[in-house]
């Protein structure tokens, strides 16, 4: 039958950043997953938010490639990246599949999900895909305590998952490290020789320039906290009276964060008394 109506919801249209690594962007939270396209083998970089929008992944890396998906990194365990990962399995072909995913985010899954993870990695895994390697490494805590950054150097493309967004305020959850965030990203930055092209979890591509921008926003996010909290201003007034780099919906879950953070580290009111009264 000829279809009229074949672009439904999670109609997959992949975009080719380069020959050897696609991405592709998934409503309703703008998730943005990658294929990279080695000789021997195909890697998706996460898997959507549902078992349909995994299997609908799948299906167009499928058809375009003529063979399925073996090789799956998962950013770190929010739902929006994690969620189609189930599907994506059941669509393994005969050779199998595997997933790699940090350690710490495995374990913040749902408890049906962990199982699927055949490689939980700490720091750095290598993934030879025929004339065409990715790397996936840890770059320290940030957006999560579990992201991983895929770097595909022979293309010059990063994956970032959430540690940078282009679409909107990057985004926190309970697992969020707010001190060590600009430095994953900057390390992450780093590792690409601040070259090509990186690619956030959510939005557009960017340059290094405007990823290290966002990870300056973050610091100086914690930074202003950190003023506030050492000149004395209780935790409910820190957002007033400041500039800030995100919207207020994003400082207003952020702060109370950040202060618990940096209490946590130690940081109190300084004593502002001066030296000859010691
Ligand atoms: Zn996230």
């Amino acid at each position: 039958m000829e279809s009229t109506s074949s672009h439904h919801r999670d109609d997959v249209v992949w975009t080719p950043l380069t020959a050897s690594v696609w991405t592709t962007r998934l409503d309703p939270y703008g998730v943005t997953c990658g294929l990279v396209i080695g000789v021997d083998h195909l890697l998706l970089v996460d898997t959507g938010s549902t078992p349909s929008q995994g299997a609908a992944l799948s299906m167009a890396a499928a058809r375009a490639m003529g063979r399925p998906v073996d090789r799956v990194v998962v950013t770190h365990h929010h739902g929006d990246h994690c969620g189609g990962l189930g599907a994506v399995r059941r669509a393994a072909g005969p050779e199998g599949i595997e997933v790699w995913m940090h350690r710490a985010a495995v374990a913040r899954m749902a408890p049906d999900l962990r199982g699927s993870v055949e490689h939980p990695m700490s720091m750095l895994a290598y993934l030879d895909l025929g004339g065409l390697s990715a790397e996936v490494v840890h770059p320290g805590a940030g957006h999560t305590d579990g992201d991983l950054v895929v770097r595909v150097p022979d293309e010059q493309v990063t994956f970032l998952g959430d540690l940078v967004e282009t679409s909107g305020d990057p985004q926190a959850d309970e697992s969020t490290d707010f001190w060590n965030w600009p430095s994953a990203i900057s390390s992450a930055v780093s590792a690409a020789n601040g070259e090509g092209l990186f690619v956030p979890g959510h939005g557009d591509p960017a340059e290094a320039l405007s990823v290290m921008t966002q990870a300056g926003e973050i610091g100086r996010a914690v930074d202003q906290v950190r003023t506030a909290m050492e000149s004395g201003v209780p935790a409910d007034r820190i957002q007033e009276g400041h500039d800030w780099p995100f919207r207020e919906e994003t400082i207003a879950d952020w702060v109370p964060r950040i202060v618990d953070q940096l209490a946590a580290r130690g940081i109190t009111r300084r004593n502002l008394l001066p030296l000859t009264k010691r």
